[in-house]
């Protein structure tokens, strides 16, 4: 198909081999009209070698050995050429050839021009050195090019994403006209850093913003764990009249299902239905996602039933795997896992977490002991300790506690803190004070930052009655300056999203609040003749004081709130960053059936829902 006539005058031969090399569009048609090339000996016209050597070196399909033979067979490569090996090898696995090349084309004397250095800094990028970025900054300046913005955006891009902001800063102030891809590097270059307060302030000196500037912030921002203001951040944008794209609305989505902002997460939704947004894997995975992390199923199921099956992957079967988890719907669970394999999906190791993790809620020992041995015996996949824990908690929660011992002794690696931690629960859980203490005291040894070991071992103290050496964990954690993360809860109402601290007094509707908790309390005790339980409480507070601290926890307030201003039978959706303390689980069960009302709770670890004075998870979280 790819035959050039031998005979035909030069000029025509030169043209016919220009228009094969322009509609090209694999290797192998590639290699035949190189050899037609090399047959008429037009294999070294400078224009058709240097298009010859472009396609080898496409990222679409080129072939880099190959472009290496090509490249070697130019008798004097130009700028142009060197420019394209150099972009080719910096592309590569093999970046560090990229700095070779340059040496190369350096000792050959062939001048430079402004493409010649972002090619090479994507190679400084690819390795994170920093070292030879600094090498080519200074021969930027040193060659003429520190006015390039296009050099200079490419020097920003490697500190920023080296993390070295102090470099990127003196670059950036220095640049004499900065584009908005520069403003946008910085950004980025921040948030990756983790300084979003930083990158914040360089959004706001931007003087003109695009789609990509407020997509990084909101992007940095949900990483970052800042989905509040990643939310209104949103609002800005569109008020600013630019539109969602995909990567901003994804980022968004993950905003909602972190702080369970249901009607956020529905607008967003019906946003990409109504502005024509291609609900790609991304999106399809980001939206089934946010409907389970903010407890609504029977959506998830929807949207996951509508997406085409090739945009069912095993990212999303797993995400629905764990939604039923977390919902404490361990039989679901095993029946999604077992219908995506009949769907030809295999199942990876972040899938067997979330069956695993299934099995460990909804206490299917039988079954979760099954899936672990398959995992080995079935799929070929080495557990990794993240099962070892699924297993441990497993066994734990069932009061297996030697079976849990056994397994941990069998592990192939060192248990870590989570491990034990899941043992130590186990303990608590099954009132095995003894060994509990041992484990306890080990975890505040080895994972002494994390406040809830301290506290894990002063409960455990004090559920024995031992108050002395519990107040001396309790003062162990104040002299190290261990501090505990607040509580924090937060509620969606007519849209807006409320967060609430333990304790905190500064929201406007507080003097509300509290005569609402206050009714309540009464109410229960009236009622239901309920007490506080106050044995989960730090124990240097006397009686009262535990009582008032209690009655403060963050997701009582929240519940409060969402009772004074949702309509009757309305459900309340209240989502905590730490676990539910008894007191409030047993509250919530009550609320639920003295006020008549479903409260849905998500906490760091499942959902709760509530209703009719019981809970889903069966008292066993
Ligand atoms: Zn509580
Ligand atoms: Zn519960």
């Amino acid at each position: 198909m790819f035959t050039l006539k031998a005979d035909s005058p030069l000029q025509s031969t030169w043209a016919q081999t220009m228009s094969l090399l322009e509609n090209c569009s694999n290797m192998k048609q590639l290699k035949e009209i190189h050899a037609q090339m090399i047959k008429t000996e037009t294999a070294t016209e400078p224009k058709l070698a240097t298009k010859l050597l472009t396609l080898c070196t496409s990222p679409h399909f080129g072939d880099l050995p190959y472009a290496q033979r090509v490249f070697n067979g130019i008798t004097r490569p130009n700028t142009f050429m060197w420019n394209a090996i150099i972009r080719a090898y910096s592309n590569s696995k093999e970046p560090e050839l990229a700095f070779l090349l340059y040496q190369q084309m350096l000792s050959s004397s062939v001048p430079h021009n402004s493409y010649t250095f972002p090619f090479l800094l994507k190679a400084c990028r690819n390795l994170s050195a920093m070292g030879e970025a600094l090498q080519i900054h200074g021969l930027v300046i040193k060659l003429g090019f520190g006015s390039d913005v296009f050099a200079l955006n490419a020097l920003l891009h490697v500190y920023a994403l080296c993390g070295d902001i102090y470099y990127a800063r003196q670059l950036f102030d220095n640049i004499p006209v900065r584009d908005v891809v520069s403003w946008n590097i910085m950004i980025d270059g921040y948030i990756k850093s983790g300084d979003v307060k930083t990158a914040y302030g360089v959004f706001l000196d931007m003087p003109l913003k695009n789609v990509v500037s407020w997509t990084s912030l909101i992007s940095g921002l949900v990483e970052a764990g800042q989905s509040v203001e990643a939310l209104s951040l949103c609002y800005e944008m569109q008020n600013a009249g630019f539109e969602l794209d995909g990567i901003a609305i994804a980022s968004l989505l993950t905003a909602c299902a972190n702080l369970g902002a249901l009607d956020q997460g529905r607008w967003l939704h019906f946003y990409v239905l109504n502005n024509g947004v291609d609900v790609d894997r991304v999106i399809g995975c980001a939206l089934v996602n946010m409907y389970l992390k903010c407890g609504d199923m029977e959506e998830a199921l929807r949207v996951f039933g509508k997406l085409k099956s090739d945009q069912k992957d095993v990212y999303v079967w797993t995400a629905m795997i764990d939604g039923f988890a977390i919902h404490g719907l361990g039989v679901e669970a095993l029946e999604w896992f077992n219908r995506m394999q009949r769907e030809g999906i295999r199942p990876n190791s972040i899938t067997f977490t979330a069956v695993l993790r299934a099995c460990s809620y909804a206490g299917l020992v039988g079954e979760g002991k099954e899936l672990f041995e398959s995992m080995t015996s079935l799929y070929n996949l080495i557990p990794s300790i993240e099962h070892y824990g699924c297993m441990v908690d497993l066994l734990g929660r069932a009061g297996l506690l030697d079976e849990a011992k056994e397994l941990i002794k069998k592990m192939p690696m060192k248990p870590n803190a989570v491990i034990w931690g899941a043992l130590l629960k186990a303990c608590w859980i099954h009132r095995d004070f003894l060994v509990g203490s041992q484990i306890g005291a080990h975890l505040v040894e080895v994972d002494s930052d994390h406040s809830g070991r301290y506290i894990q071992l002063a409960t455990i103290f004090a559920a024995e009655g031992k108050w002395k050496e519990a107040a001396e964990v309790r003062l162990k954690m104040k002299n190290l300056g261990v501090s505990i993360p607040p509580g924090k809860s937060s509620i969606t109402v007519n849209g807006v999203v409320h967060e609430f601290l333990a304790g905190q007094q500064d929201h406007p509707q507080m003097e509300k609040i509290h005569l609402k908790l206050k009714q309540i309390a009464e109410r229960l005790r009236r009622d239901e003749g309920y007490e506080p339980s106050t044995k989960d409480l730090l124990l240097d507070l006397e009686n009262e004081e535990k009582e008032t601290a209690m009655a403060q926890h963050s997701e009582k307030l929240a519940i409060a709130f969402g009772l004074i201003n949702t309509k009757p039978g309305m459900t309340i959706r209240v989502i905590k960053n730490l676990r539910v303390c008894e007191d409030c689980h047993v509250v919530a069960k009550l609320i639920s059936q003295i006020y008549c009302r479903g409260i849905i709770m998500r906490d760091r670890v499942r959902f709760h829902h509530f209703r009719n004075g019981n809970c889903s998870c069966k008292d066993y979280w």
